[in-house]
């Protein structure tokens, strides 16, 4: 038996992908203008799929930060905060994260997948329970490998089936580690969060939540969904990200919980890895900053969302069923969906194709995310090209036959 046998499906499936012509997974940002174009395929091209949701890869005030720290610092640190030590830059990048949370505790990782995988590995122990959402991310399914605790998965955004979860586990002994996201990444919507954490409450279940996709783009202070839902003091930990809204890349956990820093000598993917350059500490400390100077950003990218979601649902689009700068739009099946990615492509457009096995429930989806930065010209002439493409690929009822009906 060869070595790649038992991946046959996929490679078949792969097969299919690239018989359009492009391969979606090995496209080449052959140059990045800003955080709204690219040149792909020798042509200027509009992003939107690259969760820029406020466009401060291009911020001139986070570059400055980056270029002026690696001046003082140098490019990198070498090695990871238990071996070459933490930067103060890392501790107060820790502490301005707390604060923006109102938390007492912070810890900073190299990525946020390896924040995920970290925490929520070492926080269920072998006697635990950890209950996770059927639709959760990469990062917390490999979290789930990687685990001495029991796994046991609730349906999507039930907070009934999550209890039901929990009344069964009954009085068995152990601490039960419940995991949810802000914004789930792929349909853009948003877990029942006041009644998932009611549900915990009653039970006596820790609260996790990933708001990898809702720093910046939701609450008054963009602080997330928990924001939103006024619950920011009973989710006992929040994960999240600076490779979207802080548009760099790393990731941080926040708590109040006293004992919070043992994570430190106790999670692998903290203590085995290289911690976060100098530039990038200091563009995401520049970020954090923007983040909470400009809530303009956030009133720009709600426009957005309006402009982009109510035009595509105008024409007929099935999409993911929440308002937001995630924007999923549902087609019938993976060729059609590949096809349509790859006209839109050869239109000027770049967003992201999602198809089974990496998507919840087997469905094919464009994936769109929003930013703060795009103008409302790009994002009409966006929905125009769609629903031509969506009429030639039978997606969207032509124009006579819907003038007729
Ligand atoms: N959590 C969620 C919900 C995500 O969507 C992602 C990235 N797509 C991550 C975690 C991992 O974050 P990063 O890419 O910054 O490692």
């Amino acid at each position: 038996m060869g070595l790649f046998d038992r991946h046959a499906g996929l490679l078949d499936a792969y097969r299919d992908v690239r018989t359009t012509g492009y391969d979606p997974f090995q496209i080449r940002m052959e140059r990045v203008l800003s955080p709204t174009k690219a040149i792909i395929n020798g042509r200027e091209t509009l992003l939107v799929g690259t969760n820029n949701y406020f466009g401060l890869t291009f911020d001139r005030s986070c570059m400055d930060a980056a270029i002026e720290a690696i001046e003082a610092e140098g490019t990198g640190t070498t090695g990871s905060r238990i071996a070459n030590g933490s930067y103060t830059e890392h501790v107060a990048l820790e502490r301005e994260i707390a604060e923006f949370y109102g938390k007492k505790h912070c810890m900073v990782f190299t990525t946020g997948y390896q924040a995920n995988l970290g925490v929520i590995s070492t926080l269920a122990g072998p006697d635990d329970f950890l209950l996770i959402d059927a639709d959760s991310h990469a990062s917390i399914y490999d979290a789930c490998k990687m685990t001495q605790a029991e796994v046991v998965r609730f349906k999507h955004n039930d907070p009934s089936s999550l209890e039901a979860r929990l009344r069964r586990l009954g009085d068995k002994p152990g601490n039960r580690v419940v995991v949810l996201e802000g914004i789930y990444s792929m349909l853009g919507d948003r877990a029942p969060l006041g009644d998932f954490v009611n549900v915990c409450k009653k039970y006596g279940a820790y609260v996790l939540i990933d708001e990898a996709h809702s720093l910046g783009a939701l609450g008054d202070h963009g602080r997330g969904l928990c924001e939103v839902a006024g619950v920011i003091d009973d989710c006992h930990f929040i994960v999240g990200t600076f490779s979207k809204t802080l548009g760099a890349i790393g990731g941080y956990c926040v708590s109040d919980d006293p004992d919070f820093d043992i994570l430190r000598v106790t999670v692998r993917a903290y203590m085995f890895t290289a911690s976060l350059p100098p530039s990038i500490v200091a563009s995401v400390r520049q970020a954090l900053r923007v983040v909470k100077a400009r809530p303009e950003l956030r009133t720009q990218l709600w426009d957005n969302v309006a402009t982009l979601y109510d035009g595509l649902k105008a024409q007929g689009f099935t999409l993911g069923p929440e308002h937001g700068p995630v924007v999923g739009v549902h087609l019938p099946d993976r060729m059609t969906a590949i096809g349509f990615w790859r006209a839109m492509l050869d239109a000027g457009i770049y967003v992201n194709v999602a198809v089974p096995p990496a998507t919840p429930n087997g469905v094919s989806l464009l994936r769109c995310s929003l930013c703060a930065v795009h103008t409302k010209e790009q994002l009409d002439h966006m929905v125009e090209v769609m629903t031509g493409i969506g009429r030639q690929f039978g997606v969207l009822p032509d124009k006579q036959l819907r003038a007729a009906g």
